[in-house]
Parts: structure tokens; C-alpha cells; sequence
């Protein structure tokens, strides 16, 4: 394996700094190994040589003029749901197969402004509905750490970049854990920053008030320097807050010495965790009890209800942000119907795969007039009581840790067939959702072979303690993520 594909983002801006390599080897080598690997691990959808090539080549110039921007030069995969001009976007969907969107949003242009280079799309369950990558209208990712196994979703595609050293970072998407949990099943870090902290403008919505960017990496540093060049507010998007994004990293470097930790009860003993999860979480909390962290008990009482509540919420909100894809305007349209309804209706039977049809119409049902406040108002009074037990939590400790998934990574198709067993992979990641609070999952050992992640949820906002409790973790375990052993 070429050592430049398990570089950090502070190693190969330094190389970068002393020439010893330009932007263009840094592609090349992760082209490279794309090419080796990426037949067996299909993270990704599309490449973008036309992007890698101008941008690494625009990265080579700054750095020549002395440019010392901490991602110029830095190869980067974007998950497919995510817009960038010109290059096929479809969300996992065959609805969308060959729509170019002709704008960028927000998160990839600042990325770019600050030097990333796209090498490609990755894949993802069809609108990120999902926990495995399985639900791609094209086909599944396999984990890098074992390719019979799912490597979590639905950013599967983007995690299992990072993990298989085919990119040096990642972005994703988080609506219940979808950057966290295949973050713990890849043995990567993903971070959910809090609701409204990085702009969603040319995100294809799955649920409105639940989704957020954020990104993937091999430590806590490179996911800090990435949210970083990503946060803060647009006036794009109506629900991003004007708080400025450098936040993200204010007492960052600090330790955690003093600081309280809380451990839910009712994450800790959560259904159907594993006993190897449970072990390499305890050493975790061990290993910050030994970083001078105050280890305090907290309860979430409303915890057993944040899974109904969320599979209200979001397929409701689907189901409306979903009427858009009738042919008409993007991608597909099945042109053999008598009249234009039975055109949008053969568009979407044909277009859609049945996980989104599922949430259309459970969705639907749920905002029909009779159902709403039986189902909808219900799960939204639910919400609120979510997070209230977060505030109340957060009185007592500093910020919160728990296992990020109750399971390692599971063997592809041993849960296609009960979407009930698939949704319970998010019962520790979505009420972090349901609360708009920030979320980071970093690996914590291993299990059984397979990579644990130890999940930190801090109050609104504090992204920075987060990223600190996560990186105290790092530093003072020795747990390092490391590429996964493919070759
Ligand atoms: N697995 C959850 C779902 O299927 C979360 C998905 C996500 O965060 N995008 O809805």
C-alpha cells in the first residue's frame, strides 16, 4: 500500500508545504488504490477525473504561491446526495439516474474554496434510508474490515472510503446516525454537527428538520479541520445559525481533566447490545476516567419511544420532501402511460426501491387527516420530551457517552428481510437527531474482529466538546483508526 493513502490531513499538508509531494501524486495515489480496491469494496458511484485533475492542479499552484490552507491538496469523496455542478448526483436513486445538478451546495463549495479535491461520488441507501448501504438502487458497499459484511449506513459508501484508504476524507449525511453509525461499523470518525451548524443548500432532503452534513476521517483532527471549512452561516439555508464556524474548534486542544461525563443507563443497557460492544465501551469510559473526566450516571428515560417517535417523523417528512420525483423535472419518467397520473405513478413505482415506498406511505398516513395527531403531533410532543431529557442530562455532566451502534458491523442480507431489526441499528444515534444536538463516533477497539465506536453527543453547539472529549480519547487510549488491512 503507497504510505500516502494513510496519511493524516496535518502529514500531507506538511509533505505538500515541503514539496516533497504535490497535490497531483496525493490523487494519484488514492486513484491508485481506488482502482486496486475499490472493485471489492464499491464505496464508490462515480469518479470525477475532471474535477481531481483541475482541482489537485489549481492545489498545486497555491501551495507554489505559499498557500498554507490546511485541506489544499486534500483528496475528498462526496456522498451521493449531495450536489455539486455537473457531476450525476442521485441519492442512491434509479428515480435520478443521469440528473446533473446545475448548482453546488454550500458544504462542498467551501471545501473546495479551501483547496479539497472531489475524486468521487459515494454510494448510499436510496435517500439515505437505511443503516447498511443495502438499499442503494445500485448496488451494496462491503466493509472494508470484512467484505461479507455491511459497513453500516447510510453514508456507507463514504465511510468505507476512508476506511479503505481510498480517501483521505468523506462527507456524509446524519438524519438518525447515518454518518456515526457507519463511522463505528468502519472504524472511522464521522461527526453530526448540531442542526443548523452547516448549511444544507444542495442537500436532496430525505427529513428537513433532522438532516445534517458532516464528515468523515481517520482522527478527530482531520474531521475538526473539515467541519471547520464547512460550518457556519449561509443565507442559503434559512435553518443555519449566523454563529461563526471556526466555533467548532474554540478550547479544542484541551483535555478533558474536570470535565463530567454522563453515561445513560438506558444507552449503556440498551437492546440487544453486544457484550463485546459493552467491553470495548467500558474500557473507553475506563480510559477517560483515567484522562481525569468525572464519570456521572444520567437517564433518558424517554429513550424507548425516540425510535416510534423517529419513524414518524422522518417518513413523514419524506413523504414530503419526496412528491418532488415524478419524472417531471428530474431523472427518470416512464413515458408509456395513458395520462400524466399514471406516468407519475408507473415514475415512481419504477424509480423508487421499496424501503422508500415503505416511508412514502407510512409517511403519508401518518399527516392524513384522521391520523395526524394520533401519529404526527404524537411523535412531535415525543420529541420534545427527548429532548428535554438531553437538558435535563446535560445539568448533571458536560457531555454524554454511549456505544455508537449496540452491534459491530452485520453480515450483508442478514436483516433485508426485517426493516424492524434494521431500524433498531439507530436507538443510540437518532435521539442526538431528534434533539439537533452535535454527535461524534470515534473507534474504540475491536470486537470480534470488527471495529466499535465510542459515540460523545454534546449540548447544542458544542461541537467543540465533542471533538475534545473524542480526541482526548484518541490521544490518551492510543486507539488510532487505521485503513483497514485489504491488500
Ligand atoms: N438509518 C436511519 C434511517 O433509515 C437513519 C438514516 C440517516 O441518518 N440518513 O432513517
Amino acid at each position: 500500500m503507497s504510505e500516502l493513502t494513510e496519511l493524516t490531513i496535518k502529514e500531507a499538508a506538511r509533505l505538500l508545504r515541503l514539496r516533497s509531494i504535490s497535490a497531483a501524486d496525493l490523487v494519484t495515489a488514492h486513484v491508485d488504490r481506488i482502482q486496486q480496491l475499490d472493485r471489492r469494496v464499491k464505496a464508490f458511484l462515480r469518479f470525477t477525473p475532471e474535477l481531481w485533475d483541475k482541482q489537485a492542479d489549481q492545489a498545486d499552484k497555491r501551495i507554489k504561491d505559499g498557500d498554507p490552507g490546511p485541506l489544499v491538496g486534500i483528496p475528498m469523496a462526496v456522498k451521493d446526495v449531495l450536489c455539486v455542478r455537473g457531476v450525476e448526483t442521485t441519492a442512491g436513486s434509479q428515480i435520478l439516474r443521469g440528473f446533473k445538478p446545475p448548482y453546488t451546495g454550500t458544504a462542498m463549495s467551501r471545501l473546495f474554496e479551501a483547496g479539497a479535491v472531489m475524486l468521487g461520488v459515494t454510494n448510499c441507501d436510496e435517500f439515505a434510508m437505511g443503516s447498511s448501504t443495502e438499499n442503494s438502487g445500485y448496488h451494496p458497499t462491503h466493509n472494508p474490515w470484512d467484505l461479507d459484511r455491511v459497513p453500516g449506513g447510510s453514508s456507507g459508501g463514504s465511510a468505507a472510503a476512508v476506511a479503505a484508504g481510498e480517501a483521505m476524507i468523506a462527507l456524509g449525511t446524519d438524519t438518525g446516525g447515518s454518518i456515526r453509525q457507519p463511522a463505528a461499523l468502519c472504524g472511522v470518525v464521522g461527526m453530526k454537527p448540531t442542526y443548523g451548524r452547516v448549511s444544507r443548500y444542495g442537500l436532496i432532503a430525505f427529513a428537513s428538520s433532522l438532516d445534517q452534513i458532516g464528515p468523515f476521517a481517520r482522527c478527530v483532527d482531520d474531521a475538526a479541520i473539515t467541519l471547520a471549512a464547512m460550518a457556519g452561516h449561509d443565507p442559503l439555508d434559512a435553518t443555519s445559525s449566523d454563529r461563526v464556524g471556526r466555533d467548532v474548534l474554540n478550547n479544542y486542544g484541551e483535555g478533558v481533566e474536570g470535565m463530567r461525563l454522563g453515561v445513560p443507563r438506558e444507552y449503556y443497557d440498551v437492546q440487544g447490545i453486544e457484550s463485546g460492544v459493552k467491553a470495548a465501551i467500558d474500557q473507553a469510559i475506563k480510559s477517560l476516567r483515567d484522562a481525569g473526566a468525572e464519570i456521572v450516571d444520567v437517564s433518558l428515560p424517554h429513550t424507548d419511544y425516540g425510535l416510534a417517535a423517529y419513524y414518524i417523523i422522518a417518513p413523514a417528512e419524506c413523504s414530503s420532501n419526496l412528491a418532488r420525483f415524478d419524472g417531471v423535472r428530474y431523472g427518470m419518467f416512464t413515458e408509456d402511460a395513458e395520462n400524466i397520473t399514471e406516468a407519475y405513478m408507473r415514475t415512481r413505482r419504477k424509480g423508487f426501491g421499496t424501503e422508500v415506498r415503505r416511508r412514502v406511505m407510512l409517511g403519508t398516513y401518518a399527516l392524513s387527516s384522521g391520523y395526524y395527531d394520533a401519529y404526527y403531533l404524537k411523535a412531535q410532543k415525543v420529541r420534545t420530551l427527548i429532548k428535554r431529557d438531553f437538558d435535563e442530562a446535560f445539568q448533571k455532566c458536560d457531555a454524554i457517552v454511549s456505544a455508537t451502534s449496540p452491534t459491530v458491523a452485520f453480515p450483508i442480507g442478514s436483516k433485508t428481510q426485517d426493516p424492524l431489526s434494521m431500524y433498531l441499528c439507530d436507538v443510540l444515534t437518532l435521539g442526538g437527531n431528534l434533539a439537533g444536538l452535535p454527535g461524534i463516533s470515534v473507534p474504540c477497539g475491536m470486537s470480534e474482529g470488527l471495529p466499535v465506536g465510542l459515540q460523545v453527543l454534546a449540548p447544542q453547539w458544542g461541537e467543540n466538546v465533542a471533538l475534545r472529549v473524542a480526541r482526548t480519547y484518541e490521544e490518551s487510549s492510543g486507539v488510532k483508526a487505521e485503513v483497514a488491512p485489504l491488500d
